[in-house]
């Protein structure tokens, strides 16, 4: 076996969802929403697999949903796509980061990678045969620190991976950090893939900011259907750049799942045909989640840091008094009916902060429960 992959666990995910379902634990751990996203880009997707075709359909994937994906980038963040050069629909937003890696980086390249970061991240890198060179985020704002940002580049930097809005600290990266590592990455000859998969999942009024409107030549910028549409079992992902950038990732793409299936693909075309107040609407739902899991864990002793965006809350161990590591914590909480996800698992290097990680995408009550078990973890311990 691959030693990377031989030495690796099995993912937090896999491991807390699992022990969610064993235990009978409510699962605030794994991020994905507990009701099935809108009815109609389902019934459109189940049309679609009776009517066809349901053969192989182009390796960059269907028009339809290349120009939706154009058009809904346009009408949201101002970005302009030439739909046939510069857009890639992939099987989730994880083929299209493995893609993009394989694309760009070869044996004795290094990678800049932000701690925490994506679980997904060093291994993909380490199997695509580069180094990760890490650069930390502090919470509680998680921002580029424009002092330490350059020690990370030299010859050998050829990709710097963001994600924005990062999971798991639901924080955003401003038009400022953007723009102080679109700099460097033009000084070094750098590419930027740029994951916002949680584009599209924004509170308090906040727009998006994506690292294209930076950094335009060198991004290549990767979506998700997934989190569009709280259909994360979907898989269907976007990948657009610069058409010598989207050349590349189609070398790669083709050999990895050559396409995504057709009856997918037009449904998440249809859903992209939605109105701003569909996303509008989205947001608003999960906010009210947010607040709602906030509010109750607040009032039972528990700090959260700001989420601004995606599915989740963070709670801060130390400032919460609980004195055990996040992995501690979790396995203890998890005795006490409730799935959370440890830090620990979005760091390469020792010193994590002791934080975990919690999915408000989740109906009422069980938020409600899933505060409860967790307040009574917290009690358990003294
Ligand atoms: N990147 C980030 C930051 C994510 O949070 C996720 C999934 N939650 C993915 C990529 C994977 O997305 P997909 O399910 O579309 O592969
Ligand atoms: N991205 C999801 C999360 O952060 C999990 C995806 C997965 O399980 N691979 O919870």
């Amino acid at each position: 076996m691959n030693p990377i992959f031989a030495n690796l666990p099995t993912s937090i995910f896999e491991v807390m969802s699992r022990l969610a379902v064993e235990k009978g634990a409510i699962n605030l751990g794994q991020g994905f929403p507990e009701d099935d996203g809108p009815l109609d880009i389902r019934e459109d997707a189940a049309r679609a697999f009776i009517d066809g075709p349901n053969q192989y359909p182009p390796m960059r994937g269907i028009p339809a949903l290349r120009q939706a994906v154009a058009a809904h980038y346009k009408a949201r963040q101002n970005i302009d796509l030439d739909w046939q050069r510069e857009v890639t629909i992939t099987s989730g937003a994880t083929e299209a980061l493995a893609a993009a890696l394989l694309a760009f980086v070869q044996p004795g390249d290094e990678v800049v990678l932000f701690e925490p970061f994506y679980d997904a991240y060093p291994p993909m890198v380490a199997r695509a045969g580069a180094t990760a060179r890490y650069v930390r985020l502090e919470p509680p704002h998680w921002r580029v620190d424009a002092e330490k940002l350059p020690a990370a580049f030299n010859e050998k930097t050829r990709v710097v991976m963001i994600n924005t809005p990062l999971n798991p600290s639901a924080s955003v990266l401003p038009h400022e950090d953007l723009a102080l590592l679109a700099d460097l990455c033009r000084k070094h000859d750098v590419i930027v893939i740029s994951d916002e998969v949680w584009e599209e999942l924004l509170f308090d009024g906040r727009a998006h900011a994506s690292m294209l409107h930076h950094l335009r030549e060198r991004t290549l910028k990767i979506g998700s259907a997934g989190k569009m549409f709280s259909l994360t079992g979907w898989k269907v992902g976007f990948a657009c750049g610069a058409p010598h950038l989207t050349e590349a990732f189609a070398r790669a793409h083709q050999f990895l799942t050559f396409t995504t299936p057709p009856g997918l693909q037009s449904a998440v075309a249809y859903g992209l045909g939605k109105e701003r107040a569909y996303f509008d609407g989205m947001c608003a739902e999960y906010q009210r989640g947010r607040d709602r899991l906030q509010t109750a864990l607040e009032q039972e002793g528990f700090a959260t840091l700001p989420a601004q965006g995606a599915y989740f809350l963070s709670v801060d161990l130390p400032r919460s008094g609980i004195a055990l590591s996040s992995e501690a914590f979790a396995r203890h909480a998890i005795e006490h009916g409730v799935a959370t996800i440890p830090y620990a698992a979005f760091y390469a290097n020792p010193g994590a902060p002791e934080i975990v990680r919690l999915c408000f995408a989740k109906r009422n009550e069980t938020l409600d429960r899933g505060a409860e078990a967790l307040a009574k973890a917290k009690r358990a311990l003294g």
